[in-house]
């Protein structure tokens, strides 16, 4: 069968629990029973686009805007460090007052004071932004597609260029990065075949990272009242990326967790084998909001990192105590 039409009939099918099992042995062969735990740090929610799905999009006067200090982003790496964490990953809204040179020492500060890989997730910067920060010893870059519909990116995205957004990750590439990229599942106006066609874009691309979520409404932004991405087509896209992607990361994200309480086990044990334990501090998380429901803002670092530990061993699986760098070669023209 050709390759879309086997992914279609899938997305549709209501029993998929060969495809999972299949996904799950593929998993287990490929890249083994250990997850690798990445400790997410928001540590700032100011942003200057305007995303229509996004909680922190500029014109969203509904959420406190925060911007955590490069000496607190510090010893936030330094606490998760000591807590046996492998992996800090910096993510924000595109916030400009992090430019160049503050993100810079940030880095070399993180690498000479921890043993962390680093991860950025910061949006789109220039060639010579992204050099600067992978010479000062970033490691990873994860930037979605968010969806490989063209016109659906042009719809949702008032201010942005689905062709600036692949430079962007071609770039990352070029660069040496491991990069991670993804899409939402459920996205208004999104049909199965544009999800599939996610799939084949996610193949063709051959990412060391693949990040999806189901889309999550959000009341403070103009798709208000659209619909919550469905949990059984998430599963299906992640075992489905395993199948078709054998050795990538592949974590179970922390927005199906608004989907149901035990979605991350399930993705688990779907064919994922990476977790985000929420890292960033107490006080600024619940303003990070670029979707309603999201689980445990009210605890602090420490709590969040063994809470995931623990869900991870509940379901047999270690947690591994390495960098978990990509299995992927790295450099790629
Ligand atoms: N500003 C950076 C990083 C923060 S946003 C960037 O855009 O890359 C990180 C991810 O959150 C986005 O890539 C998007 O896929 C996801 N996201 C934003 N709003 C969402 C929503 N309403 N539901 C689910 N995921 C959302
Ligand atoms: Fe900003 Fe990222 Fe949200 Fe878009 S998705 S509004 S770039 S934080």
């Amino acid at each position: 069968m050709e390759k879309e039409t086997y992914i279609f009939e899938i997305l549709k099918k209501d029993d998929f629990s060969d495809i999972v099992a299949q996904a799950d042995h593929i998993r287990k062969e490929n890249v083994g029973d250990e997850v690798h735990l990445r400790g997410i740090c928001e540590f700032s929610n100011f942003c200057r686009r305007d995303c229509f799905y996004c909680g922190l999009r500029k014109s969203n006067k509904k959420i406190l805007r925060y911007r955590m200090s490069p000496e607190e982003i510090l010893q936030t790496a330094v606490l998760i460090d000591k807590h046996g964490l492998k992996t800090i990953v910096l993510q924000s809204g595109e916030d400009i007052w992090f430019t160049k040179k503050v993100l810079v020492k940030l880095i070399e500060d993180i690498k000479t004071h921890t043993d962390l890989a680093v991860t950025l997730s910061i949006g789109e910067r220039s060639f010579d932004e992204y050099k600067a920060f992978k010479d000062a010893g970033a490691d990873r870059y994860l930037l979605r597609f968010e969806t490989s519909n063209e016109n659906l990116f042009k719809k949702l995205h008032p201010d942005d260029d689905y062709h600036e957004r692949l430079k962007c990750l071609q770039w990352l590439f070029e660069l040496g990065y491991q990069v991670g990229s993804g899409s939402m599942i459920g996205l208004p106006e999104q049909t199965i075949e544009d999800i599939a066609d996610d799939i084949l874009f996610i193949k063709k691309w051959n990412f060391h990272m693949v990040g999806v979520g189901p889309y999550i409404s959000n009341n403070d932004t103009p798709l208000s009242g659209s619909k919550n991405g469905d949990f059984s087509i998430v599963q299906k896209f992640i075992a489905l990326v395993r199948i078709f992607c054998p050795k990538v990361l592949l974590p179970a994200t922390t927005a199906m967790d608004v989907l149901r309480f035990d979605a991350r086990e399930i993705i688990l044990q779907s064919g994922a084998n990476v977790v985000m334990p929420n890292i960033t501090p107490q006080r600024y998380k619940q303003n990070y909001r670029l979707y309603p429901d999201k689980q445990y803002t009210g605890e602090d670092p420490i709590t969040c990192r063994y809470y995931m530990e623990n869900r991870v061993k509940k379901i047999g699986r270690k947690i591994a105590k390495d960098h978990g760098h990509s299995l992927i070669s790295i450099r790629r023209k």
